[in-house]
């Protein structure tokens, strides 16, 4: 389903815009199966990874159809950039998330529902082929996500943070953003008082009737969380580029070549693989070999036009005493790895689209919406 190069992203990119765009907001809510998934665009490994940017799939979009007929799909390509930006102005959610985190996975390590629900072996058929489907796939539709997580936890009892990490491991878009606002969002903690709640109805409607039978707690009170977030807001401005300095990619960015800095000259780019080892959450093999590849198919490109670049293990960044310039790694491992390192040789450059539309994400999404054609004209 995934093939790990830029080439198949945007087959599958043009493919999609062609074939089944156009019938996107009908249809999107619909969970077919893994074989069946036309209805939606299946492109969020690669925007993740930022192999495709949200700027190139609205733009070939939008050059095929007009605004009105799209919407949809463009908000929910600019939900990514929101939760993105949400979270950077918030980045104290994600220190709590990996604190709790830790801290639970101690707490649960032996507990035979917490066991029963990773293993795929709970009384709940649907939830079950969602967990052998994540972990044969790498990747649910955006519904199952949400079944999954209401089921997770409201249904089954565990702690949202847990399973956020779930997704995390074995999503080949793991996003430390889209997953853990998707999950607070879900438990009801992110518009407070409001959890998602999935009902037997909605799983048999949106899955085509392949599921039935489903007993669910179809009235849970939301998760209180009572830790509120104030706005901490860094500006996001790009450190000064001189002549011949090295640049650091990490696997957020890895299109350097459709980046806003594909211009500039570096001497040389470094991209930084986050193996497992540093990583408070462990990806799947899976997981981690798709990175893998992504960066070595940019490489194998950027070689090609004669620049220079070389893969290193971000532990290697310990050596590396220059001053070096990085294409903001976003909130999550790669830059807590940078900042409990205190790595004061890093400075960072951002997307020019984040640097724009993160000045609306201080409130919900709602008020993002009203932006977004501004966002769109801006950089269409
Ligand atoms: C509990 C939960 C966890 C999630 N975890 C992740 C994650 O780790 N990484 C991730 O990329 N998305 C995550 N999502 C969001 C969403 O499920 C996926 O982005 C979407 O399913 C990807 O499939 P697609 O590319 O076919 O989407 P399409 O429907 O084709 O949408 C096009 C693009 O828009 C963006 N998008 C669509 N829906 C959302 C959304 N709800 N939030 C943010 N961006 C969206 C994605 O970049 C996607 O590729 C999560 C959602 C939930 C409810």
């Amino acid at each position: 389903m995934f093939e790990p190069n830029r080439d198949f992203a945007c087959k599958k990119l043009i493919n999609f815009i062609n074939n089944n765009l156009s019938e996107y907001s009908k249809l999107r809510n619909f969970d077919f199966g893994p074989d069946q998934r036309g209805n939606i665009s299946c492109l969020s490994p690669y925007i993740t990874h930022g192999v495709l940017s949200e700027r190139e799939v609205m733009s070939l979009s939008l050059k095929k159809f007009p605004f009105v007929k799209i919407e949809k799909f463009i908000q929910e390509v600019l939900w990514r950039v929101y939760w993105k930006g949400w979270l950077e102005l918030r980045p104290n959610v994600w220190r709590d998330y990996i604190l709790d985190l830790n801290r639970l996975k101690q707490e649960y390590k032996d507990d035979k529902n917490y066991l029963e629900a990773v293993e795929g072996r709970t009384k709940i058929e649907c939830f079950n082929t969602w967990v052998d489907e994540l972990k044969r796939y790498n990747y649910l539709h955006n519904h199952a996500r949400m079944w999954f997580a209401s089921i997770w936890i409201f249904t089954l009892g565990l702690p949202w943070q847990l399973g956020a990490e779930f997704f995390m491991k074995y999503l080949l878009d793991g996003d430390s953003a889209s997953n853990t606002l998707g999950w607070r969002w879900t438990a009801g903690i992110q518009t407070k008082g409001k959890n998602y709640v999935a009902s037997e109805w909605n799983i048999k409607k949106f899955t085509n009737n392949r599921f039935s039978n489903i007993k669910l707690n179809e009235n849970p009170v939301p998760i209180n969380d009572e830790r509120n977030y104030s706005i901490i807001n860094n500006g996001f401005l790009d450190a000064n580029i001189s002549n011949s300095q090295d640049l650091l990619v990490f696997d957020n960015n890895i299109s350097f070549e459709q980046s806003d800095f594909k211009d500039q000259s570096f001497k040389t780019i470094y991209f930084v693989f986050n193996e497992n080892e540093t990583r408070q959450i462990k990806l799947d093999e899976k997981v981690i070999n798709f990175k893998k590849s992504l960066i070595k198919d940019q490489i194998e490109s950027l070689k090609n036009k004669s620049l220079n670049c070389k893969i290193i293990n971000i532990q290697d960044l310990k050596d590396m005493k220059e001053n070096l310039l990085a294409l903001y790694p976003s909130i999550g491992e790669n830059l807590d790895y940078i900042n409990s390192n205190n790595f004061k040789n890093i400075s960072f450059l951002y997307r020019k689209i984040d640097q724009y539309s993160w000045e609306y994400c201080n409130k919900g999404f709602f008020n993002f919406k009203n932006y977004i054609p501004k966002i769109v004209q801006e950089f269409i």
